[in-house]
């Protein structure tokens, strides 16, 4: 670990630890959350397309204009990866991996994914994450978040961990009534933004039919993933007005989708074929 990692990390401890007794306070997540981002920045390659950022972003802003008001500015980023993944950072710092628009069918998917990880900051789970652990705990919980994210895939592999990826999920590792509670806050964040809910049952689907040895954030065991789309479409029966909901956007997810594979070279441009 170098000199600039080993200091951020014993940063990161006495911020950690001091929040050991209650729940964090706004600020406090506020205060966490520049070295949080900073972290994800310097494991995971970034996608830098403005064109995708600003139809995540869009779609983001769209389901917060659905509630009052946020104690956090939000903000979404992508991670390149095909990998299926997003999670939530302290004090609204959402990420995305393209492997999410890679794989939605439309544009009520990608909402849903974004929704439920909306969820977990406004109802504060990652605030709560922190404040649960005991100290010791804690110590030993951020060594492992500076080895894997911090310290980069070397120390990663040392601690037995995959890299970024394995902190990212540490830090998401929420209770099953934080998920149960995310899913609710989705269904209902869905329908008030104009999104149909559906979007989340079967992009769940989709999940459960690619063969995956890790669940990602939002599929994480608890409660098993088909009782969790059982109950999210019992939630989603007990909505009314649903039938005017959209899922698509009429082409506008078709062309960003197509313009992540040309990105990420996963497809080529045929000769006299539009570049979108
Ligand atoms: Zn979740």
């Amino acid at each position: 670990m170098s000199n600039r990692y080993f200091n951020r990390f014993l940063i990161l401890i006495v911020i950690f630890s001091s929040f050991s007794c209650a729940t964090m306070t706004v600020e406090q997540e506020k205060s966490v959350s520049e070295d949080f981002e900073k972290s994800v920045k310097q494991n995971f390659s970034m996608f830098h397309d403005r064109v995708v950022r600003d139809y995540v972003e869009s779609i983001g802003r769209k389901i917060l204009s659905s509630f009052p008001q946020s104690s956090f500015e939000y903000e979404f980023q992508l991670i390149e990866s095909e990998e299926i993944n997003a999670f939530a950072g302290p004090a609204g710092k959402i990420f995305l991996n393209t492997g999410v628009l890679l794989k939605a069918k439309n544009v009520g998917e990608v909402a849903g994914v974004i929704a439920h990880e909306i969820g977990h900051v406004v109802r504060r789970h990652v605030a709560e994450n922190y404040s649960r652990k005991k100290p010791v705990a804690i110590g030993k919980n951020v060594a492992i978040i500076a080895a894997t994210i911090l310290g980069g895939g070397r120390l990663g592999r040392a601690t037995g961990m995959v890299g970024g990826i394995a902190s990212a999920a540490y830090l998401n590792k929420f209770t099953r009534e934080d998920e149960i509670e995310a899913d609710a806050f989705a269904i209902q964040a869905l329908v008030d933004a104009g999104y149909h809910p559906d979007g989340l049952v079967t992009f769940f689907e989709t999940l459960l039919s690619e063969a995956t040895t890790r669940p990602p954030e939002f599929l994480s065991s608890h409660p098993t993933t088909e009782k969790r789309i059982q109950s999210v479409k019992l939630l989603i029966a007990s909505k009314e007005n649903l039938a005017d909901l959209i899922y698509t956007d009429n082409g506008r997810f078709e062309i960003i989708q197509r313009r992540v594979r040309l990105r990420m070279g996963l497809e080529s441009v045929g000769i006299g074929e539009p570049v979108y």
